[in-house]
Parts: C-alpha cells; sequence; structure tokens
C-alpha cells in the first residue's frame, strides 16, 4: 500500500521507520515530515494541520493508507475527511478524539461506564467552581477541559492556589480550552502509561512504558513535552495490564461503540496505580512522545498491516503484536531554554557514531542549514536505546548522548531512575 503519515516529531520518525520497514508498505509519504523521516519517506510540504490540503494530496497520490501522528488534526477532523472520502485511517474521528480533546467529556464517560478514575466536577462558571471547590479535599486538581498543549493542569496545594487557577482559567489563560474547568479529586501512587490498538468494536493491548516530564533531574522544574522514557514499565505488571485491559480499555471501546461513536486508533491511557488498583488519569487519543519511540524500538512485525488492520475493523483477526524482550530507553535532547524558548540554529553532529551499535537517534525539532543539521525546536532529537535491564539501555542510551556533538542542547541525566534503583535491589 502507499501510505501517508502525517507529522512530524520524533514519534512521527519513530512510525516511519516502523512503517518503511513494514513488508505491506510500498511506498510512505510524510506531510511535511523532518530530516530524520526523509530516510524512510518522502516529505512532502504539507503541514499536519492543513487539512484540505493533506485531503488534496491524498486524493492526487493514490494513497491507500493515512497514518496520524499528532491529535490536532484528529480533533479537527482529518479522519472524518479521510473516511467521506473511503480512505482507511488510523486514528479516531472528531467525536472519539473528544477523548483528548475534552477532559469533561471523558470524564462524564468514566461515570457512565463504571471506569476507575479521580472524583470530578466540571464547571462553567468561576463562580461554580470555587462553590464545587469547597466540597475537594486539598490537594485538588484544577484542568481546563480542552487542549492546553499538558500545561491546563495544575496540583494546587492550597486553597488559595486552586481559586487563583480557577479564576486564570475562566479569565483565558488557555484561551477557549478554559471556558470549562473539570475539578477533580487528588490521586496519590505511581504513574504508567498503557496503550491499546482500538478498531471501533475489538481492541488489543499495545504495551506500557513511563516516562519523565520534568525538565530537571530529579524529577524538578518545570513541566514538559517529555524528556525521556523506558518501555515495558515494571511496575505494570501482567495482572494489572489485564485489569486495566479490563476495567478500563475495555469498557472505553464499548461505550463508545454503543453510542454511535466508535473509536478506531490508539488509545493512549495514562494511569495512577493507586492504592485501591490502576485509575484512569486521563485519555490521549495518538501514541505518546516520546513513550512511541520506545514502544517502536521494541515492535517486531508487519506495523503497517497491524495499524491498517485497526483502521478496516479487523483487528480481532490481526496477529498479535509482538514486541522484543528487552527494554528500551529514549533520552530527549532539548535545545537549551527549553521548555521556555529555546536555542534555535544549534549545530548538531556526530549522529552516525551515536547510533553505532544498534541505538537510534530519532529526529523530532530538526532542519537542515544548508547541509548542516540545526536544532528547530524544543525538543530536538531523542537517542534510544535497548538493553536487557533498564540499566543497561539507559547506559547504552547515555553512552551514545556522549557521543554526539550538539553543544546547544541538554538532556536529563537520569532517564529511568526509578527503575534503575528499583534493578538494583
Ligand atoms: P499531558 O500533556 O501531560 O498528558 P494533560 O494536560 O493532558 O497533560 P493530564 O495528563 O490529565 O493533563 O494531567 C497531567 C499530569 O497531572 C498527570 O500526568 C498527573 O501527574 C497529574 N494529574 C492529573 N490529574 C491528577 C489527579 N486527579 N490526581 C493526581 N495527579 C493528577
Amino acid at each position: 500500500m502507499n501510505i501517508l503519515l502525517v507529522g512530524s516529531g520524533g514519534r512521527e520518525h519513530a512510525l516511519s521507520w516502523q512503517l518503511a520497514q513494514s513488508p505491506s508498505c510500498a511506498k510512505l509519504y510524510a506531510a511535511p515530515g523532518n530530516p530524520g523521516i526523509e530516510a524512510h519517506a518522502e516529505c512532502v510540504g504539507v503541514a499536519a494541520d492543513d487539512i484540505d490540503g493533506l485531503i488534496a494530496f491524498v486524493k492526487a497520490h493514490a494513497i491507500d493508507f493515512v497514518v496520524v501522528g499528532p491529535e490536532a488534526p484528529l480533533v479537527a477532523g482529518l479522519a472524518d475527511r479521510l473516511r467521506e472520502i473511503g480512505i482507511p485511517v488510523f486514528g479516531p474521528s472528531a467525536a472519539a478524539a473528544r477523548l483528548e480533546g475534552s477532559k469533561g467529556f471523558t470524564k462524564d464517560l468514566c461515570a457512565r461506564a463504571s471506569i476507575p478514575t479521580a472524583a470530578y466536577v466540571r464547571c462553567t462558571s468561576a463562580e461554580e467552581a470555587r462553590a464545587v471547590l469547597e466540597g475537594f479535599a486539598i490537594p485538588v486538581v484544577i484542568k481546563a477541559d480542552g487542549l492546553a498543549a499538558g500545561k491546563g493542569v495544575i496540583i494546587a496545594e492550597t486553597r488559595e492556589d486552586a481559586e487563583a487557577a480557577i479564576e486564570n482559567m475562566f479569565d483565558g489563560a488557555f484561551g477557549g480550552a478554559g471556558a470549562e474547568v473539570v475539578i477533580e479529586e487528588f490521586m496519590t501512587g505511581e504513574e504508567a502509561s498503557f496503550f491499546a490498538l482500538s478498531d471501533g468494536t475489538d481492541v488489543i493491548a499495545f504495551g506500557s512504558a513511563q516516562d519523565h516530564k520534568r525538565v530537571g533531574d530529579g524529577d524538578v522544574g518545570p513541566n514538559t513535552g517529555g524528556m525521556g522514557a523506558y518501555s515495558p514499565a515494571p511496575v505494570l505488571t501482567a495482572d494489572l495490564e489485564a485489569a486495566v485491559m479490563d476495567r478500563i480499555i475495555r469498557p472505553t471501546v464499548a461505550t463508545l461503540a454503543a453510542e454511535g461513536t466508535p473509536y478506531v486508533g490508539v488509545l493512549f491511557a495514562g494511569l495512577m496505580l493507586t492504592d485501591e488498583g490502576p485509575k484512569l488519569i486521563e485519555y490521549n487519543c495518538r501514541f505518546g512522545d516520546p513513550e512511541c519511540q520506545v514502544l517502536m524500538m521494541r515492535f517486531k512485525g508487519d506495523f503497517a498491516a497491524l495499524l491498517h488492520a485497526a483502521a478496516t475493523g479487523m483487528i480481532a483477526g490481526a496477529d498479535a503484536p509482538a514486541f522484543s524482550h528487552d527494554y528500551a530507553l529514549t533520552v530527549v535532547m532539548a535545545a537549551k531554554g527549553y521548555p521556555g524558548t529555546p536555542e534555535k540554529g544549534g549545530a548538531i553532529r556526530g549522529i552516525a557514531d551515536a547510533e553505532a551499535g544498534g541505538v537510534r537517534v530519532f529526529h523530532a525539532g530538526t532542519a537542515r542549514d544548508d547541509r548542516t543539521l540545526v536544532a528547530a525546536g524544543g525538543r530536538v532529537l531523542n537517542v534510544t536505546a535497548t538493553g536487557k535491564s533498564v540499566t543497561e539501555a539507559q547506559a547504552r542510551a547515555y553512552a551514545a548522548v556522549d557521543k554526539l556533538d550538539f553543544p546547544s542542547g541538554f538532556c536529563r541525566r537520569d532517564i529511568g531512575w526509578r527503575e534503575v534503583a528499583r534493578e538494583a535491589e
């Protein structure tokens, strides 16, 4: 098949690497792609949010199948437009993508389907939210309902902070995303990410990961899109995974199907492993970035065929996804200044050296300046290695990081620390 991959980050570089290796993939295009993706796909100058441009490209280039990386085009209805013209697409409709696009929608769905999650109340005015707040213990979680690039969640440690967050959100700090606010009970436990592939009716597990959101070593400093990840997440044991499938994932897919908005694509569940069992924090309607990079590093098989089976209602009959038993770990190299204003244009050298011995350096925010590879975004490279343990994968990833010549870049030096400490016990 001729496949179009939509997106341009490290996640899409990892997806393009697996798609291009798939026996069922004849030709791979990426819109818009990046300098790393160029090695696996023909990159075309259509932006990921240019829905009309993408539809025109699909029609003009005999595309058989579309894989959508980021959430924004899904929330904007790209998958619906493709299905209207009969093109199979891996990614949910706008209606089903509300699982990520509206936190209130997901919480209501959890309530209807008895899915374990934090207690919550949806509020549409600051006055209502202030009144609702009184019924919650501190700390309390205040969330803008819509997409806020990972910044619309405030864990308030005092009532004053909670009230300030409420004022801020209704004053438009997150634009339309904060027109509605969700107030949630604070849950404690370890967080893990779980992935599942759904064809609208059936759903299969697709692995686990843990990530590091804070910019600094020891999980301190501002939140980022993710500074590193590893897979699988050993805390998510086989028993816990089975419980997540039974109590969270299957009821979600069944409820959406019964309500006429079947979910097609990857369900990325953010979980809190509480004393009462796993609870849903949130859903994302795409692969995580950088969690995707570690999943792709371990995946074995025809990835394009698997995603196509999900897109065409055939996931139950597809080969079960096989993963290497090794661990994979990725270290994000960011441009200095990130997550504030990143330094752009810094030269990057040494990728071939870093990749010796099976390490993969996925490109996130890179560009070419003449023939030199330069930083062109906040998160720039994802240095990804495997090993028999998280400790070994970590050592190999950092050995590769040290071979890179990227003076304007930085990374955390402790990705995987929780697991490395457990392995040392
Ligand atoms: P991201 O882009 O990080 O996925 P998001 O804006 O979609 O962020 P959530 O994942 O819902 O938001 O929340 C972000 C983080 O806030 C979670 O990873 C978790 O650490 C914390 N969090 C959210 N809800 C709760 C809760 N009810 N109890 C405790 N912590 C929470």
